[in-house]
C-alpha cells in the first residue's frame, strides 16, 4: 500500500511495532493518538504589509511532562507534519529516558525570505500567542530548535517569555537550545550530529553486522553521502570526517548534488557553499542539478544520511539505494512502505528515534542547569572535591596511616585548584 502522508506513515510505523508489546488496545490507542493541538493564525506587518502567519504547537503525550520538541520554519509545515514530528519526539524522549513527552512547533514560513528583523518580529508574536495558550513554560512545553531555527530563534523565545513572567526565577529553562552566552549549554548545536556519529560508529563496530554487509569493522574509512548541509547534516559530516576517518564522496543541498568517489574535504565544501551559495561549483567533483537532487539517495556508499526532511526514501526510490546502512539523522526521513523494500533488500537502517536523539539528551542537560540554576563547571568542581575527599579515604584505609589536616586540605583543595588551571578558568566557570 502506498504511504498517504508522514503521519500515516509514523502511524504505520507504530502499529507494526504494536502488537509485539502486549499492552491493550485501550492504552495503545492513548499512546498513539496527539493530545493536543494548537492551531493559530496570527498578523504581521512586513514592509508595510500585513501578512498573515499560519503556526502549530502540537503536544502528543503528557505521559511525563513538560513536554519538548523543537520548533520548525519551513514552507511545507502543516498540522499532520506537526503531529506526526511530536509522535516521534514522545518515542525518542522515551528510548533515551529524558523525563518528557513529545511536542513539537512550526511556522509555515520560508525563514530565507525574510529578514532577521522580520523573523524576530515572527518569533516573538507566535511565542507571545504561546504563552496566552500556556503552551510554553519550563513545567509545561520547552521548545528548542529544529529546521529552518537555531540558537537566535531560542534567544528571542526566550526574552519574549521572560519578559511576560519577570517573576518566574526558573524563566530560562522554557527553552532549549539557547546560546551559551544566554543560559545555554555548549555541546548543544552540533548535539544532534555527534549523536548521528556515535550511532553510526558503534553500529560500525559489530563485527556480526559488518560481516553480514560485507564491510570491514570499524568506521574508518568507511564512504558517506549525506542530504542536507543544515546543522545537523554539517556536523554529522565534519565529525565523522574528523574524529572517524570517513570519506565522504557525496553531499546535496536545495541547489543540487556533488559527488566524487575518492571523496572531498567536508570543511572545503561548507566552506565554498558560505562564500559562493552553492555546493555545484565546488572544483573536482561531479555535479548535479537542482531537478537531479533526489539522486543523492541512489549514489553507491557504505553509509547513506538523510539528514533534512522527512519521506525523502519512499517506495518509489527505495529499490534504488545502492547504500549499504542508513543512518536516520533527520526526523521521519524514511517512510513504512520505504522501510519494508530496505528490510527486504538487507538494507540496514539506524532508527531517527534513536539515532538524532542526542539533541534532546543535551536539551535535558539544559534544562536541568537552567532549574538547577548551577553552572555546570561549578558542578564539576563539587564532583572534583568529593572524589578528592574518597581518594583522601582510600590512601588511609590502604596506607593504616591518617593524613594530616595540612595534607588533606593540599589533596583536596590544591588537586581542585590544579584542575581549575588546567581547565581554563573559563571552561569550568560557564
Ligand atoms: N528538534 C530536535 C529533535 O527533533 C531537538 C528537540 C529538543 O531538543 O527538544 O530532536
Amino acid at each position: 500500500m502506498p504511504d498517504k502522508t508522514f503521519l500515516d506513515s509514523v502511524g504505520q510505523y507504530f502499529d507494526n511495532a504494536a502488537p509485539h508489546t502486549g499492552l491493550p488496545d485501550g492504552l495503545l490507542k492513548q499512546i498513539k493518538v496527539c493530545n493536543s493541538v494548537y492551531q493559530i493564525y496570527f498578523p504581521v506587518k512586513i514592509n508595510g504589509e500585513v501578512q498573515v502567519i499560519e503556526a502549530y504547537r502540537a503536544q502528543h503525550s503528557h505521559h511525563r511532562s513538560p513536554t519538548k520538541g523543537g520548533i520548525r520554519y519551513s514552507n511545507h509545515v502543516n498540522q499532520e507534519e506537526v503531529v506526526a514530528l511530536a509522535t516521534l519526539m514522545s518515542y525518542k524522549c522515551a528510548i533515551v529516558d529524558v523525563p518528557f513527552g513529545g511536542a513539537k512547533g512550526g511556522v509555515r514560513i520560508n525563514p530565507w525570505e525574510y529578514s532577521e528583523a522580520d523573523l524576530e518580529k515572527i518569533t516573538r508574536r507566535y511565542t507571545t500567542e504561546l504563552i496566552r495558550r500556556k503552551f510554553i513554560g519550563p513545567a509545561i512545553d520547552v521548545p528548542a530548535p529544529d529546521y529552518g531555527t537555531g540558537p537566535r530563534e531560542m534567544a528571542w523565545i526566550y526574552d519574549t517569555y521572560r519578559s511576560f513572567h519577570p517573576d518566574d526565577i526558573n524563566a530560562a529553562g522554557c527553552v532549549t537550545g539557547k546560546p551559551v552566552s544566554q543560559n545555554g549549554v555548549r555541546g548543544r548545536t552540533e548535539a544532534t550530529g555527534r549523536g548521528v556519529f556515535y550511532g553510526v560508529r558503534e553500529a560500525c563496530n559489530q563485527q556480526e553486522l559488518m560481516d553480514r554487509l560485507g564491510l570491514n569493522l570499524g568506521i574508518e574509512g568507511k564512504t558517506m553521502v549525506v542530504q542536507g548541509l543544515g546543522n545537523v547534516g554539517s556536523h554529522t559530516a565534519t565529525i565523522s570526517q574528523d574524529e572517524g576517518g570517513v570519506k565522504i564522496i557525496g553531499v546535496s543541498e536545495v541547489e543540487g548534488a556533488i559527488y566524487s568517489k575518492d571523496g572531498f574535504d567536508i570543511h572545503a565544501v561548507i566552506a565554498h557553499r558560505a562564500e559562493h551559495g552553492s555546493i555545484l561549483s565546488f572544483p573536482g567533483v561531479e555535479s548535479y542539478g537542482k531537478d537531479d537532487r533526489r539522486s543523492v539517495m541512489e549514489f553507491e556508499c557504505d553509509i547513506l544520511v538523510p539528514a533534512a526532511l522527512e519521506n525523502q526514501i519512499d517506495e518509489h526510490n527505495a529499490g534504488n539505494v545502492r547504500a549499504k546502512i542508513i543512518a536516520e539523522a533527520a526526523n521521519g526521513p524514511i517512510t513504512a512502505a520505504g522501510s519494508t523494500i530496505l528490510a527486504e533488500r538487507g538494507i540496514v537502517v539506524l532508527p531517527d528515534i534513536y539515532l538524532n536523539a542526542g539533541g534532546v539528551t543535551v536539551s535535558y542537560f539544559e534544562w536541568l542547569k537552567n532549574l538547577s540554576h548551577m553552572r555546570f563547571g561549578r558542578l564539576q568542581k563539587r564532583f572534583d572535591e568529593r572524589n578528592y575527599r574518597r581518594i583522601v579515604e582510600q590512601i588511609e584505609e590502604t596506607t593504616g596511616k591518617q593524613i594530616s589536616d595540612r595534607d588533606r586540605s593540599m589533596i583536596i583543595h590544591g588537586a581542585d585548584e590544579i584542575d581549575l588551571v588546567r581547565s581554563g578558568l573559563e571552561e569550568t566557570m560557564i
